[in-house]
């Protein structure tokens, strides 16, 4: 029977506490443990109870400090218990700041039928209306709903449901903050049951190959176009040690002349590059002609991120380039 839930917590204002409801100066994410907020909501407790939940403290930390090798843990820990037979799905407790780069990192790692609820909270433990409880307990509903099987991994905050690819923060401190753009939430976690819409039909696996001790995955940093941007910092990231570079670029992917120079020059040295935009909705497409639309970038030898936002195409390329760097390969896996 698929009937465990297992949560792996890692920190974030879910976990957090600050001196009073208005003191944010003393405030600290990652501050309680898993154990501490599964025994805050009475359901939950009684399932840990019963042995139908069980918890693992990843980390516990706030989600600014989420890197390469947490991720990686994070990714092989779901692994492992999705691939217990008694096990219905994981639920991640998690700061909201980075929430849907680690949403998008274990949709692309994980391979498995089985769900993984991504959550945390706008509120910490210290204030009166904390939103972790409900939050905590909408995944475990959504962990175990037989719909939510082949979606991947999904945020839920404030009853709605986010695919890990559409997916974003919105709002720094409203708990209606997790949107998806033009594509809507995938269901709902209502009082009655858990309602799926639709199902993210965009997903992909790019493995995480074995790596040893302390080893990363490529460094791929983010550059942003904006007015009288001169290109400096395309090549500084480059000098400095990028092994690949997403552009911030305006509109449907555009950058001016100093930083398509920065770039046509990174590029011929072997760096992959792949332009985003800083607009929330729509693709980026190699349309203009002009010295810096994105036509000239694309020939110059540029990926297009689709409609994938700079941090989230940044760990679709830091992924990706652990086999390839050719801007085909790499096109191929943008345009999935
Ligand atoms: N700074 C927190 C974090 O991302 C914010 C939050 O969890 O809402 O860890």
């Amino acid at each position: 029977m698929t009937s465990t839930i297992v949560i792996l917590g890692t920190g974030g204002t879910i976990a957090g506490r600050s001196g009073s409801a208005q003191d944010n100066v003393a405030y600290r994410a990652g501050s309680v443990g898993v154990d501490e907020l599964v025994a805050a909501v009475p359901p939950l407790a009684a399932l840990a109870q019963a042995g139908r939940l069980q918890h693992e403290q990843v980390a516990n930390v706030d989600s600014k400090d989420m890197d390469h090798a947490l991720w990686q843990a994070l990714a092989r820990a779901a692994a492992r218990h999705l691939a217990r037979p008694e096990v219905a799905g994981v639920v991640v407790t998690h700061g909201t700041d980075t929430l849907e780069e680690t949403a998008w990192f274990l949709d692309l790692t994980v391979q498995n039928e089985k769900p993984i609820v991504l959550i945390g909270a706008q509120r910490n433990a210290s204030e009166k209306d904390f939103d972790g409880p409900r939050n905590l307990l909408n995944a475990a509903r959504v962990c175990v709903t037989s719909e939510a099987r082949g979606k991947g991994a999904m945020i839920v905050l404030n009853n709605q449901i986010n695919a890990a690819r559409e997916v974003t923060k919105t709002h720094t401190s409203d708990v209606e903050t997790f949107k998806s753009g033009d594509f809507g939430f995938l269901g709902v976690a209502d009082n009655d049951r858990v309602i799926f819409s639709r199902a993210p039909t965009r997903r992909q696996h790019v493995p995480l190959k074995a790596m040893k001790e302390g080893e990363k995955l490529p460094a791929v940093e983010i550059v942003a176009m904006y007015g009288g941007a001169d290109g400096k910092l395309v090549r500084s990231a480059v000098a400095n040690g990028a092994k690949g570079l997403v552009i911030q670029g305006l509109g449907w992917g555009n950058v001016n002349v100093p930083m398509y120079e920065a770039i046509q020059e990174v590029l011929a040295k072997g760096i992959p590059v792949v332009v985003s935009t800083r607009v929330p909705n729509g693709r980026v497409l190699p349309v203009y002609g002009f010295k810096g639309g994105g036509k000239t970038l694309q020939e110059a030898g540029a990926v297009m991120a689709d409609n994938l936002p700079p941090q989230k195409a940044r760990i679709l390329l830091m992924l990706a380039m652990q086999t390839t760097s050719k801007q085909a390969d790499l096109q191929k896996l943008f345009d999935r």
